[in-house]
This record gives structure tokens, sequence and C-alpha cells, in this order.
């Protein structure tokens, strides 16, 4: 295999598996106490900032920082993972290493842009668009039940998991703009 081609396989290949990491972390790091600092900050803070219905809107600007993960969770990812990444590289005799943690810095990328723009609505241009709109009621509804929708980005493993649950409505493009006040 060329290195283009399988550094592209490993892109593909781990921005799939980032939607099952993204799954197991939400599921059993962040929205159960085994431990203590994920567990807070995410299932008592950020949840219990962040509810459904006006309250899933950012209102106070102090609860801005109450909506991404701190700067140092990303390395920390990545770094799990780049020792992984570069074994499988090794065993497979093919280079997937960059391309693999690209995908995981897009991934996690993606997941900390669109969870932010989801309860800080400002109108951009792709908040009206289908596939964004129908993420926003998939996190919605993740706000009304924890254990269910838990993919922000990629709903892969919600699907095979059987933890989609369909929201019932999306939130209208007027209603986001305005944020929580005209929900
Ligand atoms: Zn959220
Ligand atoms: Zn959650």
């Amino acid at each position: 295999m060329t290195f283009f081609l399988a550094e592209t396989v490993g892109f593909i290949a781990l921005f799939l598996y980032a939607s099952f990491f993204e799954w197991v972390l939400h599921r059993f790091i962040m929205h159960q106490p085994l431990w203590w600092y994920p567990f807070r900050a995410h299932a008592l803070i950020h949840h219990g900032t962040f509810r459904s219905g006006p309250s899933y809107f950012l209102s106070e600007d102090e609860d801005r920082k109450k909506i991404r993960f701190a700067w140092w969770n990303a390395p920390f990812i990545l770094g799990l993972h780049a020792p992984a990444l570069l074994g499988i590289q090794y065993l497979l005799r093919a280079d997937i290493f960059f391309g693999g943690m690209a995908a995981l810095g897009f991934y996690y990328f993606l997941y900390e842009y669109f969870h932010f723009c989801m309860h800080v609505p400002k109108g951009r241009w792709f908040e009206q668009t289908a596939v964004f709109s129908w993420l926003d009621a998939h996190h919605h509804q993740h706000h009304k039940r924890h254990f269910s929708n838990l993919n922000v980005v990629l709903p892969l493993a919600d699907l095979l998991f059987g933890t989609l649950v369909p929201a019932r409505e999306r939130i209208p493009a007027q209603r986001r703009a305005a944020g929580g006040l005209a929900y």
C-alpha cells in the first residue's frame, strides 16, 4: 500500500473508532463516578447547568467554561492513543499513524466545537444545515436522558449499541438564534 493510501485508510478507520471511544468515555467515565474529575466536570457541572428546554442554551457568561473540556484533555487523550497506533502500524507494516492521529485530533476538534455551538448558538452558517440540526436535536435529547445519545459527532456507536433515541423535534433555527429566551 502506498503511504498516502495507508494514511487515508488509517484516517477513516480511526474516525469510525472515535465514535466508539467517545461513547465509552461518555458512558463510563463522564457519567459514572469511577474517576471523580470527569464525572464532576461533566455529569454534575455540565449537565447540572445545561438541561433541556431553555436551560440547554448558555444564559450566564460565567457558565461558558462549563461547556468545553480542560485544555489538557486533548494531549492526554491523543497521547494515550499514540503508542497503540505506533504498535498497530508496526504490526500491520502499514503507515497508518499520522492519518489515525489526524482523525482523532479532528474528531476531538469537532466534538469540542460542535458541542460548544449547540449550547451557544450564534446563527453560524452551518447551524441551519440538516446534519447539524439533527446532531443538535440528538444532543438535546441526551440532556433529557443522560444514558441515551452519547455520541455528539458521529452517532455510529449509539446506533450499534442501541442507545440512539430519535429526538421528537428539532430545535427550530429561530429558537436557536434567540438562545433560551425564545425557546
Ligand atoms: Zn452538552
Ligand atoms: Zn453527558
